[in-house]
């Protein structure tokens, strides 16, 4: 499980400094990339691989991405190869082709139905959807089990469905797929007028091409909170435009103030997508197999090196599992709590400070949990081979931003 990207470092001289205080260091790394606009249907499964489609968003430094396909195989293939990656999105079509019939297709309802029973997802589309069609019987059933099943709609239409869907249910949030083709002025009347609404930019190559206008520019400024980006894979070849969507926004994003990018560019979909993915994905048990979520309040032992370690928003619970002896390996659960942890990773080294030396061995890590407000990772084969004074050295980086968290110890 991810074992190379919890690497345990070995100790030396400059890693005790690196390391000796608490300290923050931004890390350059591509600005963070969500892609909320991705199909990968049945003739692009064909096509590409699913380890292929994961490779590809990786080397494109995504975040994460929202998924839905004609049919949900293609959706439910990525998921579980990539489950730190991929969020699901549940689309009515069965195949390609379905989509100015749907509405009026018992059969789709029956298969979302179906769906819905058996799988868990965080929205509910991308599904076409125009004008009063919205208020069809449907529609609305739509509706009902996206209130029923905390989902997201994410819907491809004009302002006029947009408001019918919202008039529908008052709980209901909708993402609008393309931001209805509209202009900057008519994206921004309608998130004026709704509070439960979103937009994404995916198929807008407009939108920042020869830089972003000053309509962009203030639509971004009135709503930082409201607007994401995405590619727009309808047809199979469109996969392979994912990195080159990612970088082309990266370009354009430049000529908005940094936290307003990065709103943009991921946090906006995060804030919107995770909470209910993360909700939705544990409601019937099916969180990633490994210990229960733990708190990282309260030690659970008082052997020694055990700690909780905090450091700004994170806190780091340190636990031996058995008594240490000198030169006898043992085990070191960490458990890690803070916000936003999907992007994280952990890393438990031991120094003796006055020595300037650390130990011989390296242990093997195995991720036992990671959502988005705990990481836990234990580490096998950990060995002190002297009695005196030891320090865990625990390195956290978080979105490519590292916090170092120390704890002296002693053992005889
Ligand atoms: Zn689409």
């Amino acid at each position: 499980m991810n074992k190379s990207l919890h690497r345990f470092y070995l100790s030396c001289a400059a890693a005790v400094s690196l390391l000796g205080a608490s300290s923050f260091v931004q890390a350059q790394q591509p600005l963070a990339i969500a892609d909320v606009h991705v199909h990968y249907s049945h003739d692009s499964v064909e096509m590409t691989p699913p380890q292929r489609v994961i490779e590809i968003m990786r080397a494109a430094s995504l975040k994460f991405a929202l998924v839905s396909s004609s049919d949900d195989n293609g959706t439910q293939l990525l998921s579980k190869l990539a489950p730190d990656l991929i969020i699901p999105g549940l689309r009515p079509y069965r195949r390609r082709g379905e989509l100015s019939t749907w509405f009026t297709d018992p059969g789709a309802l029956a298969y979302v139905e179906k769906l819905l029973a058996t799988n868990r997802y965080a929205s509910l589309g991308e599904f076409h959807l125009y004008g009063d069609d919205a208020n069809l019987e449907i529609p609305q059933r739509i509706v009902e089990l996206a209130d029923q099943y905390n989902l997201i709609l994410h819907a491809h239409s004009d302002a006029q469905a947009i408001d019918n869907l919202l008039a529908l249910n008052p709980n209901v949030k909708v993402l609008w797929a393309h931001a209805g083709f509209d202009s900057p002025d008519e994206i921004a009347q309608m998130l004026t007028k709704h509070d439960r609404l979103w937009a994404d930019l995916a198929f807008r190559g407009e939108v920042g091409s020869g830089g972003l206008d000053e309509s962009w520019i203030k639509l971004f400024t009135d709503f930082p909170d409201r607007l994401m980006l995405g590619t727009d894979t309808y047809t199979p070849e469109r996969i392979f435009y994912i990195p080159e969507q990612a970088s082309s926004a990266r370009e354009w994003l430049k000529a908005l103030p940094d936290e307003i990018a990065e709103r943009v560019a991921w946090k906006n979909a995060h804030d919107l997508l995770m909470p209910v993915w993360l909700a939705n994905r544990d409601s019937d048990g099916m969180a990633a197999a490994g210990s229960p979520s733990a708190s990282c309040e309260i030690a659970d032992n008082d052997t020694a090196g055990t700690a909780v370690v905090m450091g700004g928003d994170l806190s780091v619970k340190i636990q031996p599992q058995s008594a240490i002896d000198v030169s006898a390996a043992f085990a070191v659960q960490l458990t890690l709590c803070g916000n936003d942890l999907r992007d994280t990773e952990i890393q438990l080294d031991a120094t003796m400070p006055k020595h300037g030396h650390g130990m011989n061995y390296t242990p093997e890590s195995t991720v036992t949990t990671h959502t988005d407000s705990q990481l836990s990772v234990r580490f096998d084969g950990v060995l002190l081979h002297m009695p005196g004074t030891w320090q865990w050295q625990v390195n956290v980086v978080r979105a490519g931003v590292q916090t170092a968290l120390t704890h002296d110890f002693e053992i005889q």
